[in-house]
């Protein structure tokens, strides 16, 4: 019922001429996802064009060989609205047990297959340094907590940067609290060793309003990724399972909180939108909410601030080669 009076108001909302003052209606992609074996490259294509999503970077959770044939299929049946992020977690990466050449050595797999066969990867996906334990039937896991110090997290970010592309970090700063000092400390340190490299935060790292504010202000080059930070992601924290410390950046009636608006405003370049769509729950059930819940906030920041955190970013940092309109009506 819930779904079917939300599609009502998403029609009304979006045949009415206050769409344009209410939505964002720009160019919007979506920095980061993934696909596994759950969802078919069919359904998550046709979701994908029913959604008012015009890009997604997309990352893998397959065997490699059947990588190509998936991204080949969706980027066809999409017209073209898929990029390629090399995935950073098969080869067992996320497992406390594997060595770190047994991971990096996967990575640098995936990217000889993907500059061999033209796959125009973008860059690469999350790499996975600290991730709670999930007890859940799709994913059992008995967790992980890094730093950036550690051997296979450095090399991997090496791999990355060497490649002149960006780095898609993935910490968790509420759910490893006694370790975030140490995290914000090293992040400082490498955002600033490396000028010339961009490095972002999936799930906004967890941070407290006052953590976003010290890594804005003492780094140029280290950015948030806006997944998992919302009203959703609160509620389904309450059954306990997997990660317990996502933060909210909206209020209950799905507004951005005003710190973080202000925050978003002064520093346009900072935020990038992504959902990270990662069951195949995420992207059958809600998509088309969240992306309505987002264009809405998009539209409460000011212009610059819209269009950079929903098109230009990703665009610049992932060198995508887009165009970012502003209103595409
Ligand atoms: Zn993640």
């Amino acid at each position: 019922m819930r779904q079917l009076l939300f599609g009502l108001l998403v029609i009304i909302l979006t045949c009415s001429p206050a769409y344009a003052n209410n939505f964002f209606n720009g160019t919007l992609v979506d920095a980061h996802s993934q696909k596994g074996a759950l969802i078919s490259s069919q359904q998550l294509s046709e979701v994908i064009n029913k959604t008012d999503v015009d890009f997604t970077l997309l990352s893998f959770r397959l065997k490699p060989g059947k990588i190509k044939e998936e991204l080949l299929a969706i980027k066809q049946e999409t017209g073209n609205k898929v990029r390629y992020l090399i995935p950073t977690k098969l080869g067992g990466y996320m497992r406390k047990n594997t060595s770190s050449e047994e991971a990096n050595n996967r990575l640098k797999f995936l990217k000889k297959t993907a500059q061999e066969s033209n796959m125009n990867y973008v860059g690469f996906g999350e790499i996975i340094v600290q991730h709670a334990p999930h007890n859940h039937s799709k994913l059992k896991y008995d967790g992980i907590n890094l730093d950036l110090s550690s051997k296979r997290v450095s090399e991997a970010i090496d791999i990355i940067i060497k490649d002149n592309k960006s780095v898609i970090i993935h910490v968790e700063l509420n759910d490893y609290e006694t370790d975030s000092k140490k995290i914000l400390k090293q992040l400082v340190t490498l955002g600033n060793k490396n000028p010339d490299s961009n490095f972002l935060l999936m799930h906004m790292a967890q941070v407290k309003f006052s953590e976003a504010e010290f890594i804005i202000n003492n780094t140029k080059n280290i950015h948030f990724m806006t997944s998992h930070a919302d009203n959703e992601m609160k509620l389904k924290m309450k059954k306990g399972r997997g990660q317990q410390g996502w933060i909210n950046l909206f209020d209950k009636d799905n507004n951005l909180q005003k710190k973080w608006r202000n925050l978003m405003n002064n520093n346009p370049k900072r935020f990038v939108f992504a959902l990270d769509n990662v069951w195949d729950v995420q992207w059958l059930r809600g998509y088309k909410e969240r992306v309505l819940i987002w264009r809405k906030a998009l539209a409460s920041l000011d212009d610059e601030a819209s269009i950079s955190i929903a098109c230009r970013n990703s665009n610049e940092y992932f060198k995508l080669g887009i165009e970012c309109i502003r209103d595409r009506n």
